[in-house]
């Protein structure tokens, strides 16, 4: 996950937002949660979804705003995800603050019959698939709790640093959201340890990003360039993706979190 910095409302898409709340027979005004959820989806699928896609897709660098594989603005591949559920938050359902980029969870992967009978071949559903309409404490929006997230270099783990001063509970809310909610390691044991991987293949993926920071290292050490002025130029490339509408490569906070940890332990090191 990495931080997004959530852009102002597009006029359109606002004046849209109050044009369905104001017509007559909208019935908007009456809607009451839970019992009129449909009613309010109803409502929902009548907010101009492609313009709502681009600018998601825009803002998040094409990046699902939970697991960071590629979205990009067309519906086949996007889903617009309400951060505070619509079951739930009638005022944030039209909302363009309240909406996310994701991608499809792994509803979309094809496999073989007996690999589906074998759910352990298969995986589990991640980002919006598995979520539902559970309530969140992790926020992409929120740039500290945004920093303090990490990966683990041999497993490619994703997992909540506790050294940065969120302070224990904010940060076990986060990683039990990680794990239990939006299913971004896949399927644990009871130990803890990861069993099965993600259909989308999460897991998999980001340990072969921290794979190929891994040789990076190797192969600029033993040129003897690796330095920390030398990682931070790298950095700052790969910040770039992260500016504008530029798109990014999948994954890129791990490669960037790889990064700093290791230029860091350089500049520590001097
Ligand atoms: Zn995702």
């Amino acid at each position: 996950m990495i931080y997004i910095r959530k852009r102002r409302t597009p006029a359109e898409i606002e004046e849209k937002a109050e044009k369905i709340k104001k017509t007559p027979g909208s019935t908007y005004e009456k809607l009451s949660l839970p019992e009129d959820t449909n009613q309010l989806r109803t409502l929902f699928d009548q907010m101009p979804k492609d313009e709502i896609r681009e600018n998601l897709y825009k803002e998040q660098h094409g990046l699902c705003a939970y697991c960071m594989r590629r979205i990009t603005d067309q519906r086949s591949d996007t889903k617009i995800e309400h951060y505070k559920a619509l079951s739930t938050n009638k005022e944030t359902a039209l909302d363009y603050q309240n909406y996310l980029g994701v991608c499809y969870g792994g509803e979309k992967e094809k496999f073989e019959k007996t690999d589906e009978e074998n759910h352990k071949n298969t995986g589990c559903m991640c980002c919006d698939a598995s979520r539902g309409e559970q309530e969140l404490t992790i926020n992409p929006w929120n740039r500290r709790q945004m920093e303090a997230i990490g990966y683990y270099k041999k497993s490619g783990e994703i997992f909540v640093r506790s050294n940065v001063g969120l302070g224990t509970e904010l940060v076990n809310a986060m990683q039990k959201d990680i794990d239990d909610v939006l299913h971004l390691n896949g399927e644990k044991d009871l130990d803890g340890k990861i069993k099965w991987d993600t259909r989308s293949k999460l897991v998999a993926s980001r340990r072969s990003v921290c794979d190929s920071v891994c040789s990076q290292f190797d192969r600029w050490g033993n040129k003897g360039v690796l330095t920390a002025d030398f990682l931070q130029d790298k950095i700052d490339k790969l910040e770039s993706q992260l500016q504008g509408n530029n798109i990014a490569d999948e994954y890129i906070g791990v490669r960037l979190y790889l990064y700093k940890r290791k230029a860091e332990k350089l500049r520590k090191q001097r």
